[in-house]
């Protein structure tokens, strides 16, 4: 019989973290065992899902879960992972705009517990991602790349996570080093664009829940790859399946192209 693993939420107040409240119910794989927030969050102390109370005890929700899903912001989710290495948990880890640090933390505690570390956990994403590489290695450098993502006014990292894993998927069609070619900003007198230049443009405004392009510009010809999200109960279902897939996995950093089937 299969085991139904004890999920921990990590900041159910948020837009996300309600999002895989919603999603996990009638799932029979799973279950939401605990919520926690940041000590002043909105909502502490009150129910979020069937029996499950809003608290800021982390270290107790880790003792009576099996993985926790954590949709919050780049320092939360570094004292999170600290706080679950010692206890060697299981992870589901969609937060962006990390930097060395909180990865480092995120690689400490892949070396004791499984962890699936995705800035999309949408299928739609994560099927793009193979096609822009695939078109990244055909077309070759001859044609400029650029990626452009739309997000609501309120989010806080840029360029998005998912925007980086694209352009780092056609600098890997092309087999160069990303940092060596990317282009993030232009403003004033740029000159012409170099030859294998992958740029990566934002947008911001609005509730847009994210949308994003890959172009590729060839001579008289244009292709263009976009994917937009309408809801976030697609990056909810896919944390929650990452949640399912991951516990009982060996210690390590997976992907959602892992948790998919998609390598
Ligand atoms: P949000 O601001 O609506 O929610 C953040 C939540 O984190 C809040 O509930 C906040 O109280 C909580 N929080 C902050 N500090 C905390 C702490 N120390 N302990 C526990 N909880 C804490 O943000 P959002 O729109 O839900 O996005 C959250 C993150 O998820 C962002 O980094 C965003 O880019 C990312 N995101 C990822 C995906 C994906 O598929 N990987 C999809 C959407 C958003």
């Amino acid at each position: 019989m299969t085991r139904i693993a004890r999920v921990c939420v990590l900041g159910p107040s948020g837009r996300m973290g309600r999002a895989v409240i919603d999603a996990a119910a009638g799932r029979t794989d799973l279950r939401i065992v605990a919520a926690v927030d940041r000590a002043d969050a909105p909502g502490l102390g009150a129910e979020v899902a069937a029996g499950v109370v809003a608290s800021a005890e982390f270290a107790a929700a880790l003792d009576a879960c099996d993985v926790y899903v954590d949709f919050t912001n780049p320092a939360a989710t570094r004292v999170a992972a600290e706080t679950a290495r010692d206890r060697q948990r299981g992870a589901v880890i969609g937060t962006t705009g990390m930097g060395a640090a909180e990865e480092a933390a995120l690689d400490a505690l892949a070396k004791v517990a499984p962890i699936v570390v995705a800035a999309n956990f949408s299928l739609g994403v994560n099927l793009l991602l193979g096609m822009v590489r695939t078109a990244a290695r055909v077309l070759g450098p001859d044609w400029d790349a650029e990626v452009v993502e739309t997000h609501h006014r309120g989010k806080r990292d840029a360029p998005s996570g998912t925007a980086l894993m694209i352009a780092k998927a056609i600098a890997a069609g092309r087999e160069v080093d990303y940092d060596t070619v990317k282009r993030h900003t232009r403003d004033g007198d740029i000159g012409a664009r170099p030859r294998g230049e992958i740029g990566v443009q934002t947008v911001r405004g609005g509730d847009v829940i994210g949308e994003h392009t890959a172009y590729f510009f060839g001579s008289a010809e244009r292709i263009e790859i976009t994917h937009r999200a309408s809801s976030r109960a697609i990056f909810a279902a896919g944390a929650l399946r990452a949640a399912a897939w991951v516990v009982g996995k060996p210690p390590g950093r997976y992907d959602m192209q892992a948790v998919l089937g998609l390598h």
